[in-house]
């Protein structure tokens, strides 16, 4: 998410994003710090990027520990640390000057966005105040530093005239949003809003462009924002890691709202918005992990009907609490419980995009292609308002397509589904 608002930036000031090495000046690779295997990731993406181009920057979590870096890739021109922002564009303009170009200079902000892109990561806040114990990221990220609403939402503002129809709310923690600053007051367009979740959700609603919540807790406060789904103000769409369902394996994860009693809440929210699409992602095989407590995930899973699900087996990181509790599970019954679990996502994923077929829904494009299966007809890739991009589901469109660009919204009926996408056609 990081790499978007560099993107955003870089873009912004007329730099081309190129789709392969060979095409690019330069690259710059965003790493991840965080457990043992990204880490390697990120060492092999950098040295796949000095091989394939040369001219390589480095930033992210990885990038707090530029020794590890360098003893590695000694030919790496900079390192910058996590959300460095300006550093990375600072090692960026140094090594790649921009080019200055008295036309887009002069053009107003909607034409600087050189590869338009009509969906964009608003990030409100750095760091964390939790502690899961799996976790290092307060670590390397530092506690929670919000963002004045003000300057939020004149951001979301801008990128809504520039073109943009989808935000993304991102944060390791939206709904503490705010609290570290005590709520405080802003006017803006006329209203009065704090600095809270609830209020930033409220002033993101008035722009009329889809506003879509990542990583919220489920925290009592949150319950305020359902009336403004159901409203049609902000996407009925709520993305929370879960992580666990047993209370005894949360609370030695040391979840944030642990104590919370989710499948009541969840009913409730559906009681409010019914078509609220919930995302989450699982740990499975977290040490301790009884058979019945997994057993309790299971029927959690069932009960809660959590609609786009990503789950990942339990991982030591280094330096996170989690390494010192007992009894690690065994790698081949992590796999086999990731299995089950995965697959009754599945079910339950499939069953529930079926409940779509033959309604109408608003889909915005992301993409159209010419005659991909050379039968003659244009096909159009989009999302329902319960599909946020990269990481849940698509809809393949037919039909009436001659007008319909990327970025546009249009109205579709659904007319089939498999586990994971949907098919639609324009009438
Ligand atoms: S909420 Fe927990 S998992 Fe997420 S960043 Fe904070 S400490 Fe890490």
């Amino acid at each position: 998410m990081d790499s978007e608002r560099i993107l955003t930036q870089l873009r912004s000031e007329g730099y081309r994003i190129a789709p392969d090495y060979a095409g690019a000046d330069l690259v710059v690779v965003n790493t991840c710090g965080f457990i043992d295997s990204a880490i390697e990731e990120s060492l092999d993406a950098i040295g796949e990027a000095i091989k394939e181009n040369g001219k390589v920057i480095v930033t992210g979590c990885l990038g707090a520990n530029p020794q590890k870096i360098l003893e590695q890739h000694p030919q790496v021109l900079r390192v910058t640390g996590p959300h460095a922002y300006d550093d990375v564009l600072t090692a960026v303009h140094e090594y790649l000057p921009p080019r200055h170009d008295p036309f887009l200079d002069l053009v107003p902000e909607q034409g600087v966005r050189l590869t338009p892109s009509h969906y964009a990561y608003l990030k409100i806040s750095e760091g964390c105040n939790n502690r899961c114990s799996f976790c290092i990221i307060p670590d390397l990220r530092g506690r929670l530093v919000s963002r004045r609403l003000d300057d939020v939402l004149r951001e979301a503002e801008r990128l809504a005239r520039a073109g943009v129809k989808e935000l993304l709310v991102i944060s390791q923690d939206t709904s503490a949003y705010g609290s570290d600053l005590r709520y405080p007051e802003i006017h803006w367009q006329g209203e009065t809003f704090e600095t809270r979740f609830v209020d930033l959700s409220r002033a993101l609603g008035t722009l009329g462009i889809w506003v879509r919540m990542h990583y919220v807790y489920p925290y009592p406060h949150v319950d305020a924002v359902l009336p403004l789904m159901a409203e049609g103000k902000i996407l009925p769409y709520l993305d929370i890691p879960f992580q666990h369902a047993s209370p005894s394996v949360l609370k030695r994860m040391r979840r944030p709202a642990h104590a919370e009693n989710t499948l009541r809440r969840i009913e409730a929210w559906r009681a409010i918005c019914p078509d609220l699409t919930l995302r989450s992602t699982f740990i499975v095989g977290f040490p301790g992990e009884t058979d019945a407590e997994f057993e309790q995930l299971l029927q959690w899973l069932k009960s809660a009907q959590i609609d786009r699900v990503g789950a990942f087996m339990y991982s030591p990181v280094e330096g996170a609490k989690a390494n010192a509790l007992a009894e690690h599970i065994p790698v081949s019954v992590q796999q086999e419980r990731l299995d089950t679990f995965m697959q009754i996502a599945q079910e339950i994923s499939a069953q529930r995009l079926n409940q779509k077929v033959g309604s109408i829904q608003t889909l915005l494009i992301d993409s159209v292609m010419e005659d991909p299966d050379q039968s003659g007809e244009i096909l159009a890739i989009g999302r329902t308002r319960g599909d946020a991009p990269e990481v849940d589901g698509i809809v393949e469109v037919r039909g009436n397509l001659d007008a319909i660009r990327s970025g546009s919204f249009v109205e579709a009926r659904i007319v089939a589904a498999n586990d994971y996408d949907l098919e639609a056609v324009i009438e």
